[in-house]
């Protein structure tokens, strides 16, 4: 497993529950991961080299590759050479999510749904489309910019103050170009496809809270809290996504002989005209895998080796039909803006309750204890019947985590539980 968030601690507790799992290295992992995964701290994942090594020594029979920056890298490309089995896309296709003009240009040549746009390098016709598409307009960089290169400027002003911040070098390369498209309305869902090149499964929808304050105010983070399935969803909604947005993209990526393995992970948003295109990434959500993984009931290591040797027509998968789940984010207070490290937290422990988990996403040990060492620390995930009771049971173990220094959104999952 490479990788050190909540995702990848979701990640490696599924993958621990398989019969054919014998022993799972993490690289780096956290304090929580620690648990079920050797964590190895002394290698970068940015050195393929040196991971190839490592698998080699260690036999390594899977590689899963959690975030994007190692996607876009190249590592499975680096990996699949080695003979190493690797899940996730080669670097041509994790350009999906590393380079918002070419998934736009993917969805324009086959009619994918999403939000009118153009392509800039300079300021002054960028501002002319800004202008003539009308206000708030949203205002994107090229590249990877750790969530934060999304702008919805309401006004002419702050449309021109972010185009030139852009340029300005404001993400470096990433914003040198940018995308300018129209402002949708609409509830937002995220889906992800477990694909194989040619074929995918549905693993499902989640839904994210993406702002720091309650009712979805103050600046972005990276997530405080997510619930899946989505009640916004119906049969014909998936249906569409599946068709006019799923099916078309993987069909354009083996046409460009790159065909797409991994994890296809749209942001959609739900306009009345239907569902439309925000985004794609190339990987597993954080946190939304948290509540996507405990749905399935099919062995994951079955379905990820299935993935990657291109046999997912063959492969049925199971879902536990019944389940609602909650995960709620515990962040270091001050986050998203400057925060401090080295907090101690004393976790409960929790007892004869398989219904709620605490994943582990910045932590470290220090001196044998507990720390935060990160802005999103612990995700609080909870399952039951109801999405009412799956809150309940979430800000309940909350509520025993002894962290002083740390904080939540009361409101995860609010507008779904009646
Ligand atoms: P992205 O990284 O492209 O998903 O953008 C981050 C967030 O910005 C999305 O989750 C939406 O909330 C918002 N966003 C992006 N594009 C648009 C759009 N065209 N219209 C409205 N909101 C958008």
């Amino acid at each position: 497993m490479i990788g050190s968030g909540g995702r990848e601690h979701a990640i490696c507790n599924k993958f621990s529950e398989s019969k054919k799992v014998t022993k799972i290295f993490a690289l780096p992992g956290n304090a929580g991961i620690s648990a079920t995964a050797e964590c190895i701290t002394n290698i970068k994942a940015s050195n393929h080299q040196a991971v190839i090594d490592f698998c080699r020594t260690q036999k390594i029979d899977l590689v899963f590759v959690g975030p994007e920056q190692p996607l876009v890298d190249g590592i499975i490309d680096d990996l699949e050479k080695a003979n190493i089995r690797a899940f996730g896309p080669s670097k041509y296709c994790a350009q999906l999510e590393g380079s918002k003009a070419f998934m736009k240009k993917v969805a324009a040549d086959n009619n994918v749904p999403t939000a009118i746009y153009e392509v800039f390098t300079k300021a002054e016709p960028a501002i002319e489309f800004a202008k003539n598409l009308g206000f708030p307009c949203v205002i994107k960089a090229d590249g990877l910019a750790a969530g934060k290169g999304v702008v919805i400027a309401q006004d002419l002003t702050e449309t021109i103050a972010t185009i030139e911040e852009f340029f300005a070098g404001k993400f470096g390369e990433a914003s040198k170009k940018i995308i300018i498209e129209e402002f949708l309305t609409g509830a937002e869902v995220s889906h992800f496809a477990l694909c194989d090149g040619s074929n995918f499964i549905s693993l499902g929808f989640a839904c994210d809270h993406k702002k720091v304050g309650e009712d979805e105010t103050g600046p972005n983070t990276g997530g405080m809290g997510t619930f899946s399935p989505s009640p916004f969803v119906t049969l014909e909604i998936e249906k569409t996504i599946l068709e006019k947005i799923v099916t078309p993209t993987l069909n354009a990526m083996k046409k460009l002989s790159h065909p797409f393995k991994g994890i296809l992970f749209g942001g959609i948003i739900l306009t009345k005209n239907g569902p439309k295109l925000l985004e794609f990434n190339t990987r597993f959500g954080d946190p939304e895998t948290q509540v996507i993984l405990p749905r399935i009931k099919t062995d994951f290591v079955d379905l990820i080796i299935a993935a990657t040797d291109e046999k997912l027509a063959q492969t049925k998968i199971e879902f536990d039909e019944e389940k609602k789940l909650v995960c709620v984010v515990m962040c270091a207070n001050g986050y998203p803006g400057d925060y401090k490290k080295d907090t101690e937290i004393n976790l409960p422990e929790i007892k004869n309750q398989p219904e709620v988990l605490i994943l582990h996403a910045g932590t470290a040990f220090k001196n044998e204890k507990l720390v935060a060492n990160g802005g999103r620390v612990l995700n609080v995930v909870a399952s039951a019947k109801s999405f009412k009771e799956a809150r309940r049971e979430a800000y309940e173990i909350v509520d025993l985590i002894d962290w002083k220094d740390g904080f939540v959104r009361r409101d995860i999952a609010k507008k779904v539980e009646a």
